[in-house]
């Protein structure tokens, strides 16, 4: 069965035109002007455009932070209404387990069956055995190319310190894997968050005074130099504030593969919101933590810049009632970060976009091309392209609308972004040819997901070629 997309504009990371797309099966089989086939059926995306589908390289379902767990799969739907038909998930360690194990386990006991998106999974730290580098083939073999390691969370199961980064770089290396942190600086946040509740300061606007910008600053910087020293590349998450941006983005003039994600909350709320009543504020608490609002500036430059290379949403599906609402009167028992992968695109169009900040070639390159090449995806989706994942999405520049937690499907008791004004809406979603999406509904089902086994980051950024990229 075949699908013609008539007169869109098509936008890709190099290209906007009008045309139109010959789907066949899960794969787009032509891209041109003027096709005209007479079995298919036809849809008219005149005066719309169409994106590839956007890939989420940053989410947390059903994971357990301080006692509370977030949305599970279940709630993937949001993803795709929002556009997003590929999520790479972040996979928990339990303790004494193997990374591997813990994959295999997840996949079989979460995502397989449930997702309503592609599915990618990261590998992620959480109790560094000895053995977890003589890991790495495995995961490789399993489609797992990425690893991530957090220098934050002193004294729990997720941090790590350098020395274990240090030898997670050197052995990513060996097998083109890419190393992913979270850039904060563990020791100052734990000194600051102990003297903070001491002195009866609990309010949810401290979480962000025990986590300074200088804590995320530092740490980035270190996060570079401990590539440069394994000669290795590096990726930082959720990257917060102006000078985390700078220390990525100099790291790369000085020739050290080093490549960043922004998150929608840096770009779009400020540190202000942790001080809204009721104990609201808790609903914006995440780490890093919101920053103040003269950062959002350089962090849209970085993405127009090519500064910062993909944004991520970081999405934690976490209820105020229940779960945020824990944290009365103390912050660090507020379970850290909010959803958002529903709001991506429509975040990213009509704040970047629609306000001139973000050309819609750079918007279609952070928010699903990048990500693409970067997490060993690009043979099969972030693009426009013959051959590729039929993975797209049609989406009305014309809709005006409000974002509210009344309308989304993300599981979640609030929005974090309620009642601010979207521009454009995604009006169709495409998963693998399947229409998931209709009139801005998702028509798609739980488990039509498929595990996306990925390539490493050096075979996947080049194009298949083994050479080093930097250097
Ligand atoms: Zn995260």
């Amino acid at each position: 069965m075949a699908l013609l997309i008539k007169g869109g504009t098509i936008v890709t990371s190099s290209e906007e035109f009008r045309g139109d797309i010959l789907v066949r099966g899960e794969k787009i089989a032509a891209v041109g002007s003027g096709l005209d086939w007479k079995e298919e059926q036809t849809i008219d995306a005149a005066g719309k455009y169409v994106f590839p589908g956007g890939i989420d390289g940053h989410t947390h379902f059903g994971l357990s932070i301080r006692g509370a767990r977030t949305a599970s799969f279940d709630t993937t739907p949001a993803a795709v209404s929002g556009g997003t038909t590929t999520i790479i998930d972040f996979v928990p360690q339990p303790k004494g387990m193997s990374l591997l194990d813990a994959s295999i386990k997840h996949r079989s006991e979460m995502v397989e069956g449930v997702s309503a998106a592609d599915f990618g999974l990261h590998a992620m730290v959480m109790d560094a055995q000895p053995g977890i580098y003589d890991e790495l083939p495995a995961l490789v073999e399993a489609g797992i190319p990425t690893i991530k390691l957090l220098m934050a969370y002193k004294g729990t199961p997720f941090y790590s310190d350098d020395a274990t980064i240090f030898k997670m770089l050197e052995a990513t290396k060996k097998v083109g894997m890419l190393t992913m942190l979270h850039a904060e600086n563990g020791d100052i946040i734990d000194v600051l968050e102990k003297r903070l509740i001491s002195e009866g300061n609990t309010d949810p606007k401290y979480h962000a005074e025990s986590r300074p910008p200088a804590a995320e600053i530092e740490a980035t910087f270190r996060a570079v130099m401990l590539a440069q020293a394994a000669d290795a590349p590096v990726f930082v998450v959720h990257v917060s504030c102006a000078d985390a941006m700078a220390a990525v983005r100099d790291a790369r003039g000085r020739g050290i593969a080093a490549f960043g994600e922004t998150c929608p909350p840096y770009l779009t709320l400020d540190v202000g919101y942790l001080t809204k009543s009721h104990f609201e504020g808790a609903k914006y608490v995440c780490s890093p933590p919101l920053r103040e609002k003269q950062n959002q500036q350089p962090l849209w430059q970085a993405l127009q810049n090519g500064w910062l290379q993909t944004v991520g949403t970081d999405h934690c599906g976490l209820n105020f009632k229940g779960q945020k609402d824990m944290g009365r009167g103390d912050f660090t028992k507020i379970p850290s970060g909010f959803p958002g992968v529903e709001n991506r695109l429509a975040l990213l169009y009509s704040y970047g976009v629609r306000t001139g900040k973000l050309s819609l070639q750079r918007m279609v390159d952070v928010f699903a091309t990048v990500p693409a090449k970067l997490f060993g995806l690009y043979r099969r989706k972030g693009s426009v392209t013959v051959g590729k994942d039929a993975g797209l999405v049609i989406s009305d520049p014309d809709y005006r609308g409000k974002i509210s937690a009344k309308t989304s499907l993300h599981g979640v008791d609030y929005n974090a972004y309620e009642n601010f004004d979207q521009i454009g809406r995604v009006d169709k979603v495409f998963l693998r040819g399947k229409l998931s999406v209709h009139g801005g509904k998702f028509t798609g089902c739980l488990g039509q997901g498929r595990y996306m086994e990925r390539e490493t980051y050096t075979t996947a950024y080049t194009g298949g070629a083994k050479k080093r990229l930097h250097r």
